[in-house]
């Protein structure tokens, strides 16, 4: 078979968004711009992946195998001049005011060509997720106005978010297993800040990061009642990368080891106070396993459509491997599968913009801000002025926890982690059939099927493992029944 035939993709025949969830065809109805907004950007997200990382994707993954810390640069600029890195960020800020469902939509189609190119374009959108957190204005302007500007001028700004340490992965985002863990990481009280020392590993974006946003306990011997949250610059004196991690799936997404040797933080970067990291962390996660989820719909889809271009050019029998009734069995199932999943993954995201901190941006005072003031105010000096003010930040953070409560967070991490088990275990299983179905030509890497399973199978690992997933599912839904 000729190796070439990836070229005809079959990204244009798959189907657009009404065709796939009919249902919103309704929603479309009540609120046509938010529906038409979702429209725009799979279009937007579908012609990036399927003409800027398709023709590179295995070349950069072979490229990343040999060395784990060579970044595609060149595709970054390419997502970084459409916007695609700071999507969430409303327009009149400078991004492209995406919807958490427009944002879904783009990890999908993104995925379903490259896991890794998915997570390099949307990953950033974590310093601006854990600044919402607290929703403390000031620190909300200031990073949305530093990922404009660096955006404007092609420079690169990561985030990466660690909690995980050498001893602890999973304990560090539950409660029971917080009580229990004895972290490596601590922070000591000092004049004007605070001293961290310690170690965290496998963090995404950790060896290209500008910012860390790390939970570190003030004493180790109680982690869940002092666990806080900091914002750490990667230049503070202190603060080093160690190895970047040689992964089997994902492997265009750099993982790191991070050390923090005697490294100062100033008090304005505690973002959580001790005993409130758990909480900050279980926020963010309440929102990014659902995009887990997401992630591995477009692997699962990515996976099939390769699948189904492999059989209808495959001949068996003296005839096409796909007239076989066996192959539209499983393919069927495969199909059948991914809508299941596409649904409640959309669902989650539209949950998001519902009821979840992107909200905040279709609330009166946010929307009249927007509105209303004039573009060059409301990335000025003045503003920001006006939102580092002590009463307005206050406001600020009152505001946002009424809107997303503690017990709105706990729901959306039940939510999530259904969304990320339900679609990271159909990822693995999809992809692993479609290798089964393919036979030979699946194992080689110039196909590109091998590399879908590889990825799935890295996805039901982090964001805490799915067997951790799944005592978060049963606690939260069955669990307060007994
Ligand atoms: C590609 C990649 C990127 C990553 N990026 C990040 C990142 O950006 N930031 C970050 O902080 N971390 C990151 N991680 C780490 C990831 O979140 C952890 O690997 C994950 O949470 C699992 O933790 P662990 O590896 O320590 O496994 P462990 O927690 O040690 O789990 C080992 C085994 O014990 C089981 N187990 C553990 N605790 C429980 C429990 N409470 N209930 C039931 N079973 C349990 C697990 O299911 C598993 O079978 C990344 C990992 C990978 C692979």
């Amino acid at each position: 078979m000729e190796k070439t035939y990836l070229k005809y993709g079959l990204h244009s025949a798959t189907p657009d968004l009404l065709e796939s969830i009919p249902a919103l065809g309704k929603l479309k109805k009540r609120n046509p711009s938010y529906i038409k907004r979702a429209e725009e950007a799979q279009k937007k997200a579908r012609r990036f992946a399927g003409k800027e990382m398709l023709p590179r994707v295995l070349k950069t993954d072979k490229k990343c195998s040999e060395d784990p810390k060579w970044f595609d640069w060149e595709l970054w600029r390419k997502a970084n001049r459409e916007k695609l890195n700071i999507s969430p960020i409303p327009e009149r800020l400078g991004g492209l005011g995406w919807s958490a469902l427009a944002n879904a939509i783009m990890v999908e189609e993104l995925a379903s060509v490259c896991l890794a190119g998915a997570s390099n374009i949307t990953f950033n959108t974590f310093g601006l997720l854990g600044a919402l957190v607290e929703c403390r204005t000031g620190i909300v302007l200031k990073i949305i106005r530093m990922m404009v500007d660096a955006q404007k001028k092609e420079k690169p700004l990561f985030w990466s978010w660690a909690i995980t340490e050498p001893g602890a992965g999973t304990d560090m985002e539950e409660e029971a297993g917080m009580k229990k863990m004895r972290p490596s990481t601590r922070a000591d009280k000092v004049p004007g800040g605070y001293r961290i020392n310690g170690t965290k590993c496998f963090i995404t974006n950790g060896s290209l990061a500008s910012f860390v946003i790390a939970s570190v306990p003030t004493d180790p011997s109680q982690p869940l009642e002092s666990m806080a949250t900091f914002l750490i610059p990667a230049a503070s004196k202190g603060f080093s990368v160690g190895r970047v991690e040689r992964k089997s799936g994902q492997k265009a997404s750099q993982t790191a080891e991070l050390f923090f040797d005697n490294l100062f933080v100033p008090e304005e970067n505690l973002w959580e106070p001790p005993g409130r990291g758990l909480r900050h962390t279980r926020e963010i996660l309440s929102v990014t396993r659902g995009y887990i989820g997401v992630a591995a719909l477009g692997i699962a889809r990515g996976a099939l459509e390769h699948c189904l271009q492999y059989a209808s050019r495959k001949t068996i029998k003296q005839h096409r491997l796909i007239d076989e009734e066996w192959v539209q069995i499983e393919i069927a199932d495969m199909a059948k599968g991914i809508m299941a999943l596409r649904n409640q993954c959309y669902n989650f995201a539209i949950a998001l913009d519902t009821y979840h901190a992107w909200q905040l941006f279709d609330r009166i005072p946010v929307k009249a801000a927007l509105k209303v003031l004039p573009g060059s105010f409301l990335l000025g000096d003045k503003i920001q002025a006006i939102a580092d003010n002590r009463i307005v930040s206050n406001i600020g953070s009152w505001y946002k926890h009424r809107l997303v409560s503690d017990e709105t967070v706990e729901k959306f991490v039940k939510y999530g982690s259904a969304a990320k088990v339900a679609g990271t275990d159909l990822a693995v299983r999809i992809s692993s059939k479609v290798l089964d179905i393919v036979g030979l030509e699946g194992m080689s890497h110039e196909f590109g099927m091998e590399k879908y399973f590889r990825d799935a199978k890295v996805t039901q690992i982090y964001e805490g493992t799915n067997q951790a997933n799944r005592i978060d599912i049963f606690n939260h839904e069955i669990g307060r029944l007994l």
